[in-house]
Protein backbone atom coordinates (compact mmCIF):
# COMPACT_ATOMS: atom_id res chain seq x y z
CA UNK A 1 0.00 0.00 0.00
CA UNK A 2 1.25 3.43 -0.74
CA UNK A 3 2.18 5.33 2.38
CA UNK A 4 -0.42 7.80 2.10
CA UNK A 5 -3.05 5.57 1.82
CA UNK A 6 -1.96 3.74 4.82
CA UNK A 7 -1.90 6.62 6.86
CA UNK A 8 -5.36 7.55 5.34
CA UNK A 9 -6.27 3.68 6.29
CA UNK A 10 -5.30 4.18 9.59
CA UNK A 11 -7.38 7.40 9.80
CA UNK A 12 -10.23 5.79 8.56
CA UNK A 13 -10.48 3.02 10.64
CA UNK A 14 -10.50 4.58 14.04
CA UNK A 15 -13.62 3.72 16.04
CA UNK A 16 -16.46 6.54 14.51
CA UNK A 17 -17.59 8.71 17.47
CA UNK A 18 -16.72 10.81 20.46
CA UNK A 19 -13.59 10.79 22.51
CA UNK A 20 -11.44 8.59 21.27
CA UNK A 21 -7.87 9.97 20.31
CA UNK A 22 -6.16 9.23 17.10
CA UNK A 23 -2.95 8.45 19.40
CA UNK A 24 -4.64 6.00 21.38
CA UNK A 25 -6.10 3.73 18.98
CA UNK A 26 -3.85 3.17 16.43
CA UNK A 27 -1.76 0.56 18.32
CA UNK A 28 -5.35 -1.11 18.44
CA UNK A 29 -6.28 -0.68 15.28
CA UNK A 30 -3.67 -1.33 12.88
CA UNK A 31 -0.23 -2.53 14.17
CA UNK A 32 1.70 -2.40 11.34
CA UNK A 33 1.39 1.45 10.75
CA UNK A 34 4.40 3.22 10.90
CA UNK A 35 4.20 4.76 14.38
CA UNK A 36 6.06 7.84 13.77
CA UNK A 37 4.09 9.27 10.85
CA UNK A 38 1.04 8.62 12.76
CA UNK A 39 1.86 10.52 15.79
CA UNK A 40 2.47 13.81 13.70
CA UNK A 41 -0.84 13.33 12.09
CA UNK A 42 -2.66 16.18 13.93
CA UNK A 43 -6.06 14.79 15.68
CA UNK A 44 -8.61 17.85 16.03
CA UNK A 45 -7.84 19.66 18.61
CA UNK A 46 -10.25 22.41 19.48
CA UNK A 47 -7.92 24.87 21.67
CA UNK A 48 -6.16 25.69 18.89
CA UNK A 49 -9.41 27.86 17.23
CA UNK A 50 -8.36 31.12 15.82
CA UNK A 51 -11.67 33.79 15.69
CA UNK A 52 -11.29 36.57 13.12
CA UNK A 53 -14.31 38.35 13.28
CA UNK A 54 -16.45 40.15 10.86
CA UNK A 55 -15.74 43.99 9.76
CA UNK A 56 -19.11 43.75 8.07
CA UNK A 57 -21.80 42.37 10.41
CA UNK A 58 -25.25 41.79 8.56
CA UNK A 59 -28.57 43.54 8.84
CA UNK A 60 -30.30 40.66 10.51
CA UNK A 61 -34.29 39.42 9.03
CA UNK A 62 -36.77 39.94 11.65
CA UNK A 63 -38.09 36.34 13.18
CA UNK A 64 -41.01 36.19 10.45
CA UNK A 65 -38.83 36.76 6.76
CA UNK A 66 -36.61 33.67 8.17
CA UNK A 67 -36.85 31.13 5.38
CA UNK A 68 -35.22 27.82 5.71
CA UNK A 69 -31.53 27.72 4.50
CA UNK A 70 -31.87 31.27 2.19
CA UNK A 71 -30.13 33.42 5.10
CA UNK A 72 -26.98 32.79 6.95
CA UNK A 73 -25.00 34.43 10.33
CA UNK A 74 -21.90 36.71 10.01
CA UNK A 75 -18.95 33.16 10.25
CA UNK A 76 -18.31 29.88 9.38
CA UNK A 77 -16.48 27.77 11.19
CA UNK A 78 -13.33 25.44 8.78
CA UNK A 79 -10.94 22.98 9.61
CA UNK A 80 -8.64 21.89 6.76
CA UNK A 81 -7.16 18.04 6.80
CA UNK A 82 -4.30 17.01 4.49
CA UNK A 83 -3.02 13.06 4.46
CA UNK A 84 0.34 14.14 5.69
CA UNK A 85 -0.56 16.66 8.17
CA UNK A 86 -3.75 15.21 9.93
CA UNK A 87 -6.30 18.08 11.00
CA UNK A 88 -5.30 21.71 10.75
CA UNK A 89 -6.04 24.78 13.48
CA UNK A 90 -9.66 25.31 13.24
CA UNK A 91 -10.73 28.66 12.12
CA UNK A 92 -13.83 31.04 12.64
CA UNK A 93 -13.83 33.84 10.06
CA UNK A 94 -16.03 35.88 8.17
CA UNK A 95 -18.82 33.91 5.71
CA UNK A 96 -16.98 33.65 2.40
CA UNK A 97 -17.23 31.82 -0.80
CA UNK A 98 -15.10 28.66 -1.29
CA UNK A 99 -12.32 28.72 -4.34
CA UNK A 100 -12.00 25.16 -5.42
CA UNK A 101 -10.18 23.85 -8.52
CA UNK A 102 -12.99 22.71 -11.43
CA UNK A 103 -11.11 19.31 -10.97
CA UNK A 104 -11.73 18.81 -7.09
CA UNK A 105 -12.72 15.26 -6.37
CA UNK A 106 -16.12 16.56 -4.42
CA UNK A 107 -17.35 18.28 -7.62
CA UNK A 108 -16.90 15.08 -10.00
CA UNK A 109 -17.20 11.98 -7.25
CA UNK A 110 -19.44 13.39 -4.91
CA UNK A 111 -17.00 13.08 -2.30
CA UNK A 112 -19.58 14.84 0.47
CA UNK A 113 -21.34 14.41 3.59
CA UNK A 114 -23.34 16.76 6.08
CA UNK A 115 -25.07 16.50 9.19
CA UNK A 116 -28.38 18.66 10.02
CA UNK A 117 -29.00 19.74 13.70
CA UNK A 118 -30.29 22.88 15.44
CA UNK A 119 -28.90 25.22 18.03
CA UNK A 120 -32.14 26.83 20.54
CA UNK A 121 -32.40 29.87 22.66
CA UNK A 122 -33.56 28.76 25.95
CA UNK A 123 -35.81 31.17 28.57
CA UNK A 124 -32.00 32.61 30.49
CA UNK A 125 -30.68 33.01 27.07
CA UNK A 126 -27.92 30.08 27.06
CA UNK A 127 -27.62 28.29 23.95
CA UNK A 128 -28.52 24.71 23.25
CA UNK A 129 -27.58 21.82 20.55
CA UNK A 130 -29.97 18.78 21.35
CA UNK A 131 -27.72 15.42 21.29
CA UNK A 132 -24.88 16.65 19.04
CA UNK A 133 -23.22 13.69 19.58
CA UNK A 134 -25.51 10.96 17.91
CA UNK A 135 -24.57 13.88 15.13
CA UNK A 136 -21.11 13.76 15.68
CA UNK A 137 -21.15 9.70 15.29
CA UNK A 138 -23.28 9.65 12.45
CA UNK A 139 -21.07 12.68 10.89
CA UNK A 140 -18.19 10.08 11.40
CA UNK A 141 -19.83 7.04 10.32
CA UNK A 142 -21.08 8.86 6.61
CA UNK A 143 -16.81 10.10 6.30
CA UNK A 144 -15.65 6.37 6.97
CA UNK A 145 -17.82 5.17 3.98
CA UNK A 146 -16.72 7.34 1.63
CA UNK A 147 -12.87 7.52 2.32
CA UNK A 148 -12.64 11.24 3.92
CA UNK A 149 -11.06 11.49 7.27
CA UNK A 150 -13.12 10.86 10.67
CA UNK A 151 -12.43 12.99 13.78
CA UNK A 152 -13.02 13.31 17.46
CA UNK A 153 -16.64 14.07 17.79
CA UNK A 154 -16.55 15.84 21.23
CA UNK A 155 -14.20 18.63 19.55
CA UNK A 156 -16.13 19.08 16.64
CA UNK A 157 -18.78 19.99 19.23
CA UNK A 158 -16.34 22.12 21.71
CA UNK A 159 -15.12 24.24 18.78
CA UNK A 160 -19.57 24.29 17.36
CA UNK A 161 -20.26 25.45 20.93
CA UNK A 162 -17.78 28.43 20.31
CA UNK A 163 -19.46 29.07 17.06
CA UNK A 164 -22.48 29.65 18.60
CA UNK A 165 -20.95 31.73 21.30
CA UNK A 166 -19.65 33.65 18.38
CA UNK A 167 -23.10 34.00 16.59
CA UNK A 168 -25.55 34.23 19.44
CA UNK A 169 -27.05 37.15 18.10
CA UNK A 170 -28.12 35.03 15.11
CA UNK A 171 -30.37 32.45 17.32
CA UNK A 172 -33.59 33.20 17.29
CA UNK A 173 -36.08 33.28 20.27
CA UNK A 174 -39.22 31.66 20.57
CA UNK A 175 -40.35 28.46 20.30
CA UNK A 176 -40.29 26.52 16.78
CA UNK A 177 -37.22 29.17 15.96
CA UNK A 178 -33.60 28.01 16.43
CA UNK A 179 -30.66 28.55 14.08
CA UNK A 180 -29.89 25.90 12.04
CA UNK A 181 -26.34 24.10 11.98
CA UNK A 182 -24.90 22.36 8.34
CA UNK A 183 -21.69 20.24 9.43
CA UNK A 184 -20.00 19.30 5.66
CA UNK A 185 -17.49 17.29 5.14
CA UNK A 186 -15.81 17.75 1.06
CA UNK A 187 -12.96 15.62 -0.84
CA UNK A 188 -10.31 19.19 -1.61
CA UNK A 189 -8.14 16.82 -3.69
CA UNK A 190 -7.56 18.75 -6.88
CA UNK A 191 -7.23 15.87 -9.39
CA UNK A 192 -9.64 13.47 -11.91
CA UNK A 193 -8.40 10.67 -10.79
CA UNK A 194 -10.75 8.03 -8.47
CA UNK A 195 -9.38 7.64 -5.46
CA UNK A 196 -8.80 8.00 -1.88
CA UNK A 197 -8.94 12.16 -1.52
CA UNK A 198 -5.72 13.37 0.37
CA UNK A 199 -7.13 16.78 1.59
CA UNK A 200 -10.47 17.23 3.28
CA UNK A 201 -12.19 20.56 4.48
CA UNK A 202 -14.80 20.57 7.09
CA UNK A 203 -16.95 23.39 7.84
CA UNK A 204 -19.90 24.35 9.33
CA UNK A 205 -22.21 26.72 8.46
CA UNK A 206 -25.30 28.49 10.27
CA UNK A 207 -28.67 29.43 9.22
CA UNK A 208 -31.82 31.05 11.15
CA UNK A 209 -34.87 29.59 10.45
CA UNK A 210 -38.91 29.92 12.16
CA UNK A 211 -41.37 26.91 13.02
CA UNK A 212 -41.70 24.65 10.03
CA UNK A 213 -45.51 25.05 11.02
CA UNK A 214 -46.57 28.89 11.57
CA UNK A 215 -49.94 27.94 12.51
CA UNK A 216 -50.54 25.16 13.90
CA UNK A 217 -49.33 21.44 12.55
CA UNK A 218 -49.60 20.80 8.64
CA UNK A 219 -50.76 17.49 7.73
CA UNK A 220 -49.05 16.27 4.16
CA UNK A 221 -50.25 13.95 1.73
CA UNK A 222 -47.85 11.33 0.63
CA UNK A 223 -47.58 9.47 -2.84
CA UNK A 224 -46.61 5.63 -2.02
CA UNK A 225 -43.20 5.12 -4.83
CA UNK A 226 -42.49 2.14 -5.66
CA UNK A 227 -40.77 3.05 -9.44
CA UNK A 228 -38.12 4.92 -7.89
CA UNK A 229 -35.85 3.34 -4.82
CA UNK A 230 -34.28 5.63 -1.97
CA UNK A 231 -31.96 3.65 -0.78
CA UNK A 232 -31.34 -0.43 -0.89
CA UNK A 233 -29.34 -3.07 1.32
CA UNK A 234 -25.45 -2.56 1.09
CA UNK A 235 -26.03 1.01 -0.64
CA UNK A 236 -25.56 4.15 1.44
CA UNK A 237 -29.21 5.24 2.04
CA UNK A 238 -28.11 5.09 5.73
CA UNK A 239 -25.43 7.72 5.81
CA UNK A 240 -25.96 11.14 5.17
CA UNK A 241 -24.42 11.66 1.85
CA UNK A 242 -25.19 14.52 -0.82
CA UNK A 243 -25.06 11.67 -3.28
CA UNK A 244 -28.51 10.07 -1.85
CA UNK A 245 -30.49 13.49 -2.11
CA UNK A 246 -30.05 15.01 -5.80
CA UNK A 247 -32.01 11.45 -7.40
CA UNK A 248 -34.76 12.11 -4.94
CA UNK A 249 -36.11 15.60 -6.53
CA UNK A 250 -37.68 14.27 -9.59
CA UNK A 251 -39.87 11.10 -7.72
CA UNK A 252 -40.83 14.16 -5.58
CA UNK A 253 -41.86 16.57 -8.62
CA UNK A 254 -43.36 13.65 -9.87
CA UNK A 255 -45.52 13.21 -6.75
CA UNK A 256 -45.77 16.71 -6.49
CA UNK A 257 -47.48 16.99 -10.12
CA UNK A 258 -50.08 14.45 -8.83
CA UNK A 259 -51.00 16.70 -5.80
CA UNK A 260 -49.06 14.65 -3.33
CA UNK A 261 -46.58 16.45 -1.23
CA UNK A 262 -43.77 14.15 -0.25
CA UNK A 263 -42.62 10.11 -1.25
CA UNK A 264 -43.57 7.28 1.19
CA UNK A 265 -40.52 5.49 -0.10
CA UNK A 266 -41.50 1.67 -0.61
CA UNK A 267 -38.72 -1.14 -1.22
CA UNK A 268 -39.04 -4.38 -2.62
CA UNK A 269 -41.48 -6.41 -4.16
CA UNK A 270 -43.42 -6.74 -0.62
CA UNK A 271 -43.61 -2.53 -0.86
CA UNK A 272 -41.98 -2.07 2.47
CA UNK A 273 -42.11 1.41 4.00
CA UNK A 274 -38.75 2.70 4.61
CA UNK A 275 -38.63 6.71 4.88
CA UNK A 276 -40.90 9.97 4.04
CA UNK A 277 -38.96 12.07 2.22
CA UNK A 278 -36.14 13.11 4.08
CA UNK A 279 -37.48 12.03 7.19
CA UNK A 280 -38.22 8.77 9.55
CA UNK A 281 -41.92 7.24 9.43
CA UNK A 282 -44.06 6.15 12.24
CA UNK A 283 -47.06 4.13 12.16
CA UNK A 284 -49.91 3.81 15.07
CA UNK A 285 -51.97 0.81 15.12
CA UNK A 286 -54.84 -0.35 17.12
CA UNK A 287 -54.67 -4.49 17.64
CA UNK A 288 -57.91 -6.32 17.55
CA UNK A 289 -57.95 -6.50 21.25
CA UNK A 290 -57.56 -2.95 21.60
CA UNK A 291 -53.61 -2.30 22.69
CA UNK A 292 -52.00 -0.39 20.60
CA UNK A 293 -48.55 -0.35 18.51
CA UNK A 294 -46.20 2.67 17.15
CA UNK A 295 -43.82 1.37 14.83
CA UNK A 296 -40.91 2.17 12.52
CA UNK A 297 -38.66 0.89 9.65
CA UNK A 298 -35.87 -1.21 11.91
CA UNK A 299 -31.88 0.29 11.02
CA UNK A 300 -31.20 -2.25 8.40
CA UNK A 301 -29.36 -0.45 6.15
CA UNK A 302 -31.36 1.50 4.29
CA UNK A 303 -33.20 3.79 7.27
CA UNK A 304 -31.05 7.09 8.31
CA UNK A 305 -30.38 6.96 11.42
CA UNK A 306 -32.37 9.64 12.53
CA UNK A 307 -31.43 11.44 15.97
CA UNK A 308 -35.32 12.31 16.23
CA UNK A 309 -36.31 8.89 15.44
CA UNK A 310 -33.60 7.54 18.08
CA UNK A 311 -35.46 10.06 20.33
CA UNK A 312 -38.71 9.33 19.60
CA UNK A 313 -38.63 5.45 20.18
CA UNK A 314 -37.07 5.87 23.72
CA UNK A 315 -39.37 8.33 25.16
CA UNK A 316 -42.76 6.77 24.03
CA UNK A 317 -41.21 3.78 25.43
CA UNK A 318 -40.94 5.59 28.70
CA UNK A 319 -43.86 7.44 28.20
CA UNK A 320 -46.77 6.48 26.11
CA UNK A 321 -49.43 5.02 27.87
CA UNK A 322 -49.59 0.83 29.55
CA UNK A 323 -51.37 -0.34 26.44
CA UNK A 324 -48.85 0.76 24.34
CA UNK A 325 -45.66 -1.22 22.53
CA UNK A 326 -43.34 0.60 20.37
CA UNK A 327 -41.46 -1.11 17.98
CA UNK A 328 -38.83 -1.48 15.26
CA UNK A 329 -40.31 -4.24 12.33
CA UNK A 330 -40.72 -4.50 9.08
CA UNK A 331 -44.03 -3.07 7.67
CA UNK A 332 -45.46 -3.11 3.90
CA UNK A 333 -47.92 -0.70 2.29
CA UNK A 334 -50.02 -3.44 2.24
CA UNK A 335 -50.28 -3.75 6.04
CA UNK A 336 -51.26 0.05 6.41
CA UNK A 337 -53.50 -0.32 3.56
CA UNK A 338 -55.86 -3.51 5.27
CA UNK A 339 -55.41 -1.88 9.11
CA UNK A 340 -56.53 1.47 7.75
CA UNK A 341 -59.90 -0.17 5.92
CA UNK A 342 -59.97 -2.30 9.62
CA UNK A 343 -59.98 0.96 11.21
CA UNK A 344 -56.72 0.33 13.17
CA UNK A 345 -54.70 2.84 11.39
CA UNK A 346 -54.42 5.68 14.06
CA UNK A 347 -51.73 8.07 13.24
CA UNK A 348 -48.66 8.20 10.95
CA UNK A 349 -45.92 10.96 10.77
CA UNK A 350 -42.66 11.43 9.66
CA UNK A 351 -39.92 12.53 12.20
CA UNK A 352 -36.57 14.93 11.49
CA UNK A 353 -34.69 17.68 13.02
CA UNK A 354 -36.39 20.25 10.72
CA UNK A 355 -40.36 20.09 11.89
CA UNK A 356 -39.48 17.34 14.96
CA UNK A 357 -42.88 15.64 13.72
CA UNK A 358 -44.70 16.18 10.12
CA UNK A 359 -48.52 14.42 10.38
CA UNK A 360 -49.58 12.51 7.32
CA UNK A 361 -53.32 12.70 6.34
CA UNK A 362 -53.31 10.33 3.09
CA UNK A 363 -51.34 7.96 1.53
CA UNK A 364 -51.76 7.87 -2.70
CA UNK A 365 -51.41 4.06 -3.59
CA UNK A 366 -52.67 2.51 -6.58
CA UNK A 367 -54.75 5.30 -7.64
CA UNK A 368 -56.57 5.51 -3.97
CA UNK A 369 -55.97 7.28 -1.07
CA UNK A 370 -54.98 5.10 2.15
CA UNK A 371 -56.85 8.17 4.56
CA UNK A 372 -54.97 8.65 7.95
CA UNK A 373 -57.30 9.95 10.39
CA UNK A 374 -56.69 13.18 11.73
CA UNK A 375 -57.86 14.32 15.77
CA UNK A 376 -59.05 17.75 15.65
CA UNK A 377 -58.22 18.22 12.36
CA UNK A 378 -54.52 18.84 12.81
CA UNK A 379 -52.64 16.05 13.85
CA UNK A 380 -53.15 12.68 16.13
CA UNK A 381 -52.08 12.59 20.06
CA UNK A 382 -49.30 10.77 19.70
CA UNK A 383 -48.04 12.86 17.12
CA UNK A 384 -48.83 15.75 19.28
CA UNK A 385 -47.40 14.71 22.72
CA UNK A 386 -43.97 13.74 20.54
CA UNK A 387 -43.57 17.13 19.35
CA UNK A 388 -44.21 18.11 22.80
CA UNK A 389 -41.66 16.19 24.56
CA UNK A 390 -38.97 16.64 22.44
CA UNK A 391 -39.32 20.73 21.99
CA UNK A 392 -39.31 20.65 26.13
CA UNK A 393 -36.31 19.23 26.19
CA UNK A 394 -34.79 21.35 22.72
CA UNK A 395 -35.76 24.74 24.50
CA UNK A 396 -33.90 23.39 28.13
CA UNK A 397 -37.58 23.39 29.65
CA UNK A 398 -36.84 20.27 31.01
CA UNK A 399 -33.71 18.31 31.39
CA UNK A 400 -33.60 14.82 30.09
CA UNK A 401 -30.29 12.55 30.00
CA UNK A 402 -28.55 15.11 28.79
CA UNK A 403 -29.88 15.40 25.90
CA UNK A 404 -29.59 18.87 25.57
CA UNK A 405 -26.28 20.66 25.71
CA UNK A 406 -25.68 24.07 26.71
CA UNK A 407 -22.79 26.36 24.63
CA UNK A 408 -19.88 27.65 27.09
C1 LIG B 1 -31.56 13.63 8.14
C2 LIG B 1 -32.51 12.59 7.73
C3 LIG B 1 -33.46 12.05 8.62
C4 LIG B 1 -33.73 12.60 9.98
O1 LIG B 1 -32.63 12.58 10.83
P1 LIG B 1 -32.63 13.53 12.13
O2 LIG B 1 -31.32 13.23 12.76
O3 LIG B 1 -33.77 13.12 12.96
O4 LIG B 1 -32.75 14.93 11.64
C5 LIG B 1 -34.24 10.99 8.17
N1 LIG B 1 -34.13 10.52 6.92
C6 LIG B 1 -33.25 11.01 6.04
C7 LIG B 1 -33.17 10.42 4.67
C8 LIG B 1 -32.41 12.07 6.41
O5 LIG B 1 -31.54 12.58 5.54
Amino acid sequence: MHATLKRFAAHSLRAAGTGVRASQNFSVTNNFINRTTIRNMASLDASKLEIIKTTSPKTKLPNDQLVFGKTFTDHMLEIEWTAEAGWGTPKISPYHNLSLDPSTVVLHYAFELFEGMKAYKDKNGNIRTFRPDKNMIRMNKSAARIALPTFDGEELIKLIDKFLLVEESFVPEGTGYSLYLRPTLIGTTASLGVGTPDRALLYVIASPVGPYYSSGFKPVSLEATGHAVRAWPGGVGDKKLGANYAPCILPQLEAAKRGYAQNLWLFGEEGYITEVGTMNAFFAFENDDGTKELTTAPLDGTILEGVTRDSILQLCKERLPKEWTVTERKFTIHEVEERAQKGQLIEAFGAGTAAVVSPIKAIGWKGKDIEVPIVAGACGEVTKSVSEWISAIQYGDEEYNGWSRVAK
